[in-house]
């Protein structure tokens, strides 16, 4: 089955082709990603209008684009997959109009795909996948979440955050360092060059029990140590370096934790933050050391993209699930409420 996913939730226009009859990593016939960040930069966050528009501007000639590199026409489609929620509800709504009336001229089944689902099922896209049960950890922009996975669809929130999300937290603390919007893989990128143990954060809630997260704390942390340092390069790096190792170290401890609850040793890691190269090798030694494995989607696979949306979709139209002819937009929408998709026989 050849399904197209489209992805609109935010400020990144997504599109990919996964075609179910090749294996692994081989399914995803192309996939391409248009990003929004030059045009919101200026403002210092996403503006929800100016996104939808640019959606409209951008969805259309990437699906030719798309189509054009897997070596496919519209009519060779099975079925199409679109993030409906949760997200931004204009955002939303280009993607699921876009969707639902292709599948709708080309009489193929379309289904609204949950974008944290998505980011939790990107890393069953790449080669040797995980099988459930597992524990997965969604680190992204907007969601800090440690997931029992039962099955595909058996989702169980063993905890999440209390204030920011990983990402948020990278993004929000890099932006009081002066660094340009979106600061979050720029604050990565420079921990590279910062010496470990110069400067030594709190890992936030890991002297109790319980698998929440709360990273609102730690920026305050580091704007007291970046307002009292010299602000040489130099610190600057070393401070980002005490910051990504308090939040790698968090997460670590946490995912150890919600391991132990779910008597797993797999852990499966994805959402923006999970390309953060720190945090592999972190939580790779971490599973390695309990006789387990963690898995990661590729780094472009991380931050949002149209194969995961594809590739979920996929998974539900091949059990025979799909939606009615409505156009579905949902903003808010609790995983825990999907329904299950029973394993392939
Ligand atoms: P959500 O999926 O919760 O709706 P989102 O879609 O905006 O949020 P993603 O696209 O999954 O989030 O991830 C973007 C986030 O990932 C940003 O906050 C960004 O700073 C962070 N991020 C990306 N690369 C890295 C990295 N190498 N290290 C740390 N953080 C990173
Ligand atoms: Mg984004
Ligand atoms: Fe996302």
């Amino acid at each position: 089955m050849k399904v197209l996913g489209i992805e609109s939730s935010c400020d990144e226009t997504g599109v990919a082709v996964y075609d179910t009859a090749l294996p692994g990593a081989a399914g995803l016939r192309a996939h391409a990603v248009y990003s929004q960040v030059a045009l919101h930069a200026e403002y210092g966050g996403v503006v929800p209008e100016l996104a939808s528009r640019d959606h409209v501007r951008k969805l259309l000639p990437l699906v030719r684009q798309t189509l054009a590199e897997a070596g496919l026409g519209v009519g060779d489609l099975d079925g199409v997959a679109y993030t409906a929620g949760p997200g931004l509800v204009g955002a939303l709504l280009v993607g699921a109009a876009v969707a639902r009336s292709l599948a709708w001229a080309l009489e193929v089944p379309a289904i609204g795909v949950h974008h944290m689902e998505g980011h939790l099922l990107a890393p069953l896209m790449e080669d040797d996948p995980p099988s459930p049960p597992f524990v997965a950890l969604l680190v992204s922009g907007g969601h800090t979440q440690l997931v029992a996975v039962d099955g595909i669809g058996c989702y169980r929130l063993l905890g999440e955050t209390l204030d920011d999300a990983a990402g948020e937290a990278f993004d929000k603390t890099a932006k009081l360092m002066g660094l340009p919007y979106p600061g979050g893989p720029q604050l990565a990128a420079l921990a590279e060059q910062g010496r470990p143990g110069v400067f030594r954060f709190s890992r936030p809630m890991t002297d109790r029990p319980g698998l929440d997260f709360s990273f609102s704390g730690l920026k305050t942390q580091v704007l007291l140590a970046w307002q009292q340092s010299d602000r040489s390069a130099q610190t600057r790096a070393d401070i980002a370096r005490g910051f990504e190792d308090a939040v790698v170290e968090t997460l670590a401890i946490k995912c150890q934790r919600a391991l132990d609850a779910a008597g797993s040793d797999v852990i499966v890691v994805s959402g923006g933050v999970g390309a953060n190269r720190r945090l592999r090798a972190r939580l790779q030694e971490m599973a390695a050391a309990r006789g387990g494995r963690a898995c990661f989607p590729r780094p472009a696979l991380c931050t949002d993209n149209g194969a995961m949306i594809a590739f979920a979709g996929a998974l539900r139209l091949v059990a025979g699930q799909h939606d009615g002819l409505e156009i579905n937009a949902v903003p808010r929408w609790d995983m825990a409420t999907l329904p299950p998709v029973a394993a392939a026989a």
